[in-house]
Order: structure tokens, then C-alpha cells, then sequence
């Protein structure tokens, strides 16, 4: 069977994802990568997203946007520049849920555009072979910037999660990923020991939720194991998402 030459486009994606493999420390390409990569090489070069969406799943969340408003339920709103409520594609299979935003996200309004959310996108789009803004939805469980980059305290949390819990119930993704412990303990209701739970599936509303590290995490501790850990999660994902 003849194969086609591959295209400038593919050509760049292959070696950007090469690239990308021989950061997270791999010498050579692992079959489980090699093959994902082939079925997403194809036209588009994102899988296909199986989704349960229904037309009604804008509305919704715009609804829950618009309930939200101009929201002062907790003290983070005394010291926020903008509401930061997620962005993406509101019919995604797949929810990322990070912590809070940082200044970089509290100036645009808009979740993961610093430092962090580079390395996010890097794992989405060069790990996963999917496009940020149409395959996925991002989200924190907090929506203002807490003071100094501080974690967000327990009735801030508790202020906000409703609207985190509506959201993801609109978008009822096929797959949400729980970036860092303070999104896995949100989402599951209990402490998450992060760096033993990051690959092992959970479950949210019936929804299969993948714990693994926050990119932050991996920025400040930026090793071969840990890129690896998380690129390993992420191949869970897909194939999940391929079922
Ligand atoms: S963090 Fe959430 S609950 Fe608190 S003010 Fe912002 S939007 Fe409202």
C-alpha cells in the first residue's frame, strides 16, 4: 500500500511532538505514543471527541455565567481585577479543572494564559495532538486571583464550587482532568495525595475524572519523571476518550 507524503503542516507537528517526547525523556518512541499519534495524524490531526452534548449545553453555561454576574460571594472579590470563568469550548469531552488564577489570568480574565497555561497547552497540543481552544474547556475551582498567588482558603472554595459544580454538569464532558491536589480534592470531597493518586482514575457525577500534577508543579519541579508522569496520564485520557 503506497503511503502519502506527509505535508509541510504534518511534518512540523511530528518533529514539535518529537521534541516534545525527548523533553519528557524519552530516547526512543514509546508504541502506545507512536500509535495515538498515527490516528490523530490524520487531516485535522485531533481525534475524534465524542461528546454527550446537547444543543441546550451553551445555554447552560452561559446561564451559569450569567448567575455568576459580577459575583462578590467571597472575600477573593475585594482584590480581583477580573473574573477569570473558563474558556474553551463549551461542548468539550474534555474539562481541564485547575486551582485559581494568577495575575497573568486575573489581567485577561481568561484561565491558564501565564507561564503555567503555556506548559498546559504544550501538553494538550504537542503531548495530546488536540487543539486547546476546540477539543478542550478550562476551568479553576476558584474564580479570582487569591491575594499573592496564596492558595485559595476553604470558604472561598465553598463559595465557588457551585458554580464549578453547574458548569461541569453543563458541559457533562466525557472526561475532566484534576490539575494538582486542590482541584482533585475539590472535585473528589477529600483529601488527594496527588503525587500517589495522579494516574489512577477516580470518578465525578459519573464522569471519569484523571487526577494528575498542576503544570506549575511540573514548571518548579521540572523532571524527567514528572513530565513522563504526567504524559502518561494524559495517554490514559485519550484512550479514554477513544472509547
Ligand atoms: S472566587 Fe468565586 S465565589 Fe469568590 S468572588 Fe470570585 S466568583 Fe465569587
Amino acid at each position: 500500500m503506497a503511503i502519502a507524503p506527509m505535508g509541510h503542516d504534518q511534518l512540523r507537528e511530528l518533529k514539535n511532538y518529537l521534541k516534545f517526547l525527548k523533553d519528557c525523556g524519552y530516547t526512543e518512541i514509546p508504541v502506545r505514543a507512536l500509535t495515538f499519534k498515527r490516528e490523530t495524524s490524520a487531516p485535522d490531526t485531533a481525534p475524534p471527541m465524542p461528546r454527550k452534548a446537547s444543543s441546550q449545553t451553551q445555554a447552560t453555561l452561559e446561564a451559569v455565567h450569567a448567575e455568576l454576574g459580577d459575583c462578590t460571594r467571597c472575600k477573593l472579590s475585594s482584590t480581583r481585577k477580573n473574573i477569570v470563568f473558563g474558556s474553551g469550548n463549551p461542548k468539550a469531552g474534555l474539562v481541564f479543572v485547575g486551582e485559581g488564577p494568577g495575575a497573568d489570568e486575573d489581567e485577561q480574565g481568561l484561565p491558564f494564559v501565564g507561564r503555567a497555561g503555556k506548559k498546559l497547552t504544550e501538553i494538550i497540543e504537542k503531548g495530546m495532538g488536540l487543539n486547546r481552544e476546540k477539543d478542550t474547556y478550562i476551568c479553576n475551582i476558584v474564580k479570582c486571583r487569591p491575594p499573592g498567588n496564596r492558595d485559595p482558603e476553604a470558604d472561598e472554595i465553598a463559595a465557588c464550587q457551585p458554580f464549578l459544580v453547574k458548569q461541569l454538569l453543563a458541559i457533562r464532558p466525557r472526561v475532566i482532568v484534576a490539575l494538582g491536589k486542590p482541584a482533585a480534592s475539590t472535585l473528589l470531597g477529600r483529601p488527594v495525595a496527588i503525587t500517589k493518586e495522579r494516574g489512577i482514575w477516580q470518578e465525578y457525577e459519573g464522569i471519569p475524572l484523571m487526577p494528575t500534577f498542576h503544570p506549575a508543579y511540573l514548571l518548579r519541579f521540572y523532571t524527567v519523571e514528572n513530565r513522563r508522569a504526567v504524559l502518561d496520564d494524559m495517554n490514559k485520557v485519550l484512550d479514554r476518550l477513544k472509547k
